[in-house]
């Protein structure tokens, strides 16, 4: 059998479990997308400010771009020729919001997450990593030369026993967790991580506001804004991709953790640098963040309208964000429920194992502050 055809029967071996993946082909209008002629709202997106639908606000970032300013590339690694004069603007606007002491964007969160623990992570350090992060983390320590082991999904009894059985072998630990969950829409207990970590001399935090950034704490910091513990985590991360409306990602670290990686980290070093034009519309939409609270305030009641109907629907659900999961159990039912809401008009995905446990899949609602109470009361459960 040629190399071809072997891919071909795995490809087809996936066909047969329902399992294939295939991208899709659909069409963007505002807050609907439209798939196979039928336009549905989107409630599928990370647009989570539906600051990517904003019309206004891409007028008016226009209005600050001439000929000579639209930079669409970088040309170049920032070791190099890349590095524009904007992108120390957002790292100095990111180190001040934060109140850290210095910042580093990367091209996106899978760069930053598969390429800070390597780089900072040696064999005398071991990580304890929450068994729920997400796949870039995942990659992140296959990558890296350091052991690695997976705590139960925010359970602080079990990484304590951890903590204790293996922590003493190691010269440095660093737990690894997400601030909110993207599927079960849940939140670490950021505090009492914060508290653990400061009952042992040797144990530092990172933590990825990917779907925090922008809509957690009193200025759209994330989570460690509003637990109050951002001067405790050690590597705070998030991502411009989904809130921000952008791309890209941050690191807010001590001034030498940054310079190590500049110095070390592979997916910063070896890759052109983000088009300045587009770090321009990150700073842009960063600035405008912290007075977005109307914003952060519909879009947390329309979680809560959506979790009280699927409650009292009698469906199983979790979390406390914009992330609704639907829990339906049995993959070939969620399917059928994802149809009928795309019939309906709603555009509402499945999700099925092994990306959750066998048993829970899911219709996976992610929300946006576009999205108005009506509509949300109008999703047919
Ligand atoms: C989306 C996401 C990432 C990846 O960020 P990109 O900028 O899209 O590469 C990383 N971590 C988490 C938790 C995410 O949800």
């Amino acid at each position: 059998m040629d190399f071809t055809e072997k891919l071909q029967q795995e490809l087809d071996a996936l066909q047969t479990k329902g399992n294939l993946r295939r991208l899709p082909t659909l069409e963007h209008d505002g807050r609907y997308v439209i798939v196979n002629g039928q336009r549905m709202l989107n409630l599928s997106s990370n647009d989570y400010l539906g600051l990517a639908t904003d019309i206004d606000l891409r007028r008016e970032f226009l209005e600050t771009l001439t000929p000579e300013t639209f930079l669409p590339t970088s040309s170049s690694s920032r070791l190099l020729t890349g590095n524009y004069h904007i992108y120390d603007e957002l790292e100095a606007e990111l180190a001040s919001r934060f109140g850290k002491e210095a910042a580093l964007v990367f091209n996106c969160g899978y760069h930053a997450n598969t390429g800070i623990l390597p780089a900072v992570a040696d064999a005398d350090t071991l990580i304890l990593a929450d068994k729920l992060i997400h796949a870039s983390l995942i990659d992140g320590l296959k990558l890296g030369k350091t052991r690695y082991l997976r705590y139960r999904h925010n359970d602080l009894n079990h990484l304590e026993r951890l903590l204790k059985e293996y922590g003493s072998a190691y010269q440095h630990i660093i737990i690894v967790t997400e601030s909110i969950f993207s599927m079960d829409g849940d939140k670490a207990p950021l505090r009492q991580l914060v508290a653990l970590k400061q009952r042992y001399p040797n144990v530092m935090l990172y933590v990825d506001e990917a779907h925090a950034f922008g809509l957690r704490g009193a200025s759209g910091l994330g989570c460690a804004e509003e637990e109050g513990c951002i001067d405790d985590i050690d590597f705070l991360m998030g991502t411009f991709g989904k809130a921000a409306a952008s791309s890209g990602a941050y690191l807010v670290c001590s001034r030498t953790v940054r310079e190590y990686l500049v110095n070390h980290m592979r997916p910063f070093i070896f890759t052109t640098a983000l088009p300045p034009v587009c770090v321009a519309w990150t700073l842009f939409i960063v600035r405008r963040l912290a007075a977005m609270n109307d914003r952060r305030q519909h879009l947390d009641h329309l979680g809560k309208l959506l979790r009280k109907r699927l409650v009292d629907g009698g469906y199983k659900t979790s979390g406390t964000s914009q992330i609704v999961p639907m829990i339906v159990g049995e993959s070939a039912d969620t399917v059928l429920r994802a149809e009928a809401l795309q019939r309906h008009g709603f555009y509402a995905l499945p999700v099925r194992p092994p990306t959750v446990p066998e048993g829970t899949s899911r219709i996976r609602f992610s929300l946006t502050a576009a999205l108005t109470e009506e509509e949300v009361c109008s999703i047919p459960l």
